[in-house]
């Protein structure tokens, strides 16, 4: 009976397989760590940027919809003028919150400046991205966080767009949905607007 189940030699290659295990754990990490924003968690603007181009091709090639909402935080500056930056980075910690609870597996969150964020909708026609954005826009509004044991609201504007067969360029579809993001803000802000081609 061998009474030591593994000898030296099972024992390096036990070593060999764990180091390479840990090895694979860290660059799962650092990749992760390299596409997402260290305050909100969520995609940061590279990463944004190469999957919109994936998405919209795909999009393209397969003819099934695709939308993007842009949306910023109404009067952020406010904020931070007001109660201080640390405070300005919880109100977007809970701003980004809000937009991950409706999430879908295939949607793409991303936060694309400093009070910006884009949403891809992969397999959205554009009524049902603006119903969304509709509900979201809802949702912040109603949203409490606390500053300081004070209770505030945020709010943002939205702009919604689809891509199109008239698109002669994939990147029409984000000029629109900016455009339709600015056209929001001069209305007043707190609301959806759109852009179609
Ligand atoms: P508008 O409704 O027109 O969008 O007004 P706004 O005040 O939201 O827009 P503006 O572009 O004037 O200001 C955005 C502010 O966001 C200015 C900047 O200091 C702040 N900001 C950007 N990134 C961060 C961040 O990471 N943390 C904090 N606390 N503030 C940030
Ligand atoms: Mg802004
Ligand atoms: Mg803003």
């Amino acid at each position: 009976i061998n009474e030591r189940p593994f000898n030296n030699f099972d024992l390096e290659i036990l070593l060999t397989l764990a180091e390479q295990a840990v090895i694979a754990v860290i660059n799962a990490q650092l990749y992760e760590e390299a596409i997402t924003d260290g305050l909100t968690g969520l995609y940061h603007h590279k990463y944004f940027q190469i999957r919109i181009k994936e998405e919209l091709s795909r999009a393209k090639r397969y003819l099934y919809p695709v939308s993007v909402i842009m949306l910023d935080i109404d009067f952020f500056k406010k904020i931070n003028d007001k109660f201080g930056h640390a405070a300005g980075d919880l109100a977007l910690v809970h701003f980004a919150n809000i937009l991950k609870i409706e999430r879908r597996v295939d949607d793409i969150l991303a936060r694309v400046g400093g009070e910006e964020f884009a949403l891809i909708l992969p397999g959205t026609n554009l009524k049902d991205a603006m119903q969304i954005a509709d509900d979201l826009c809802r949702r912040l509004e109603k949203s409490p966080f606390e500053i300081d044991d004070e209770s505030h609201t945020m709010t943002a504007s939205f702009g919604v767009a689809s891509l199109s067969s008239k698109d002669s360029c994939l990147s029409d579809v984000i000029v629109r949905a900016d455009r339709a993001l600015y056209r929001s803000k001069r209305a007043g802000r707190n609301r959806v607007d759109l852009e179609s081609s």
